[in-house]
């Protein structure tokens, strides 16, 4: 069967007393300014500083990915990425806001690079702390390493 334009709906939408709330929304603190629901009042979530480095990082990841979302850069993975995540980690003060420090991953191999695996030195996605090279000069080597893995294991694919 041919679509044309959005299915037609067989029954009209439900009338809105479906959504009525059984129970009344809570009257007073609950909403205002300064009630519990509101974070910014007395407790500052982030420096400026890191507020700074963050608005930063977004805009660093929309140069980084101008087409949308990333695949994970784990070359035997190839999930949409979830995460950026920095080779030279920040406890070892590595900067959020280079792109030569930034690689996308997903969920679940940011959290694998957190073990510090030894395929992440081996594929620069990790750094020691006493590397002396630049986030330019590891980024170079780690599309050679990324290149060196697809040349070992996906010559066959084609
Ligand atoms: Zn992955």
């Amino acid at each position: 069967m041919k679509r044309s334009g959005p299915p037609k709906r067989k029954t009209p939408l439900k009338a809105k007393t479906e959504l009525k709330r059984k129970t009344p929304m809570p009257r007073g603190n609950g909403f205002k300014k300064t009630g519990n629901l509101e974070r910014n009042s007395s407790l500052r979530a982030q420096s400026k500083k890191r507020e700074r480095e963050n608005r930063e990082r977004h805009a660093m990841k929309n140069a980084m990915f101008p087409d949308g979302r990333p695949v994970c850069i784990v070359p035997w993975c190839g999930q949409w990425a979830d995460d950026l995540h920095e080779p030279l980690t920040r406890a070892r003060q590595g900067s959020i806001t280079d792109p030569d420090n930034a690689v996308p991953t997903c969920r679940g191999h940011n959290s694998e690079l957190t073990e510090e695996p030894a395929w992440g030195y081996e594929l620069e996605l990790l750094v020691h702390s006493w590397d002396k090279r630049s986030s330019a000069q590891i980024a170079e080597a780690r599309r050679e390493a990324l290149a060196r893995w697809h040349a070992e294991h996906l010559v066959e694919a084609s």
